[in-house]
């Protein structure tokens, strides 16, 4: 089961895909992660990295290619995997489908950017003992202050409305063609990322155990 999760910022993405690799058993694989790996362990990949993300430059895609065709082959990745932030772009999507010989199914969680931005944009977190609130959906007692510790609460600069809408116009224009490309090789299944959690995750599962069957 070869599988790539694909979500705008605050879809849930992260949460239904490891939801998922505990269900079926595969690994999750974010790229993220997998840089991280590789320069914490400073290997000899590792250690070019460093020194390019040190110059300000971008880690390419070969790099990150010849990573995800290492991690592919470990143990844990027999029964398959669930790829989580990858690709971003068609010649990513192109470079995969020959690492891994062809995805089986895209996930695609579609949540309406109006959305994510009160989701995002409402956050609050306490500095102190870093309980998350959301003044809509999860407010503290008194507003602006934390149940547990009773220090001011406070916004993550990524939480920021204007942040959240310039990371969805670089998602959108993006992944759009991405989706594109999957779209057109019949592969995309489209679940809607507005309900609660076990909801989706349990729409996701029965449709892979179907198609997997
Ligand atoms: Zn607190």
């Amino acid at each position: 089961m070869k599988l790539i999760l694909i979500g705008c910022p605050g879809a849930g993405k992260g949460t239904q895909a490891k939801i998922l690799s505990k269900h079926f058993g595969i690994a999750h694989i974010s790229t993220g992660d997998l840089l991280r790996e590789e320069t914490n362990n400073k290997t000899e990949l590792g250690l070019k990295i460093i020194d390019i993300m040190n110059s300000g430059g971008l880690v390419s895609d070969d790099i990150v290619s010849a990573l995800l065709a290492k991690r592919i082959k470990k143990d844990d990745c027999k029964k398959g995997y669930i790829l989580d932030g990858y690709p971003r772009n068609v010649s990513q999507a192109e470079g995969l489908n020959d690492i891994t010989g062809g995805i089986d199914k895209v996930i695609l969680i579609s949540v309406e950017d109006d959305k994510i931005i009160e989701r995002m944009a409402g956050r609050r977190s306490c500095p102190k003992c870093a309980q998350m609130y959301h003044i809509k959906y999860n407010p503290p007692k008194s507003e602006g202050i934390c149940d547990s510790c009773g220090a001011e609460l406070i916004q993550r600069k990524d939480d920021n409305e204007q942040t959240v809408k310039n990371r969805l116009e670089v998602y959108h224009s993006n992944t759009a063609p991405v989706i594109e490309y999957y779209r057109q090789k019949g592969l995309v299944c489209e679940f809607n990322g507005e309900g609660e959690i076990e909801k989706i995750s349990r729409e996701i599962i029965n449709t892979l155990e179907q198609t997997f069957k």
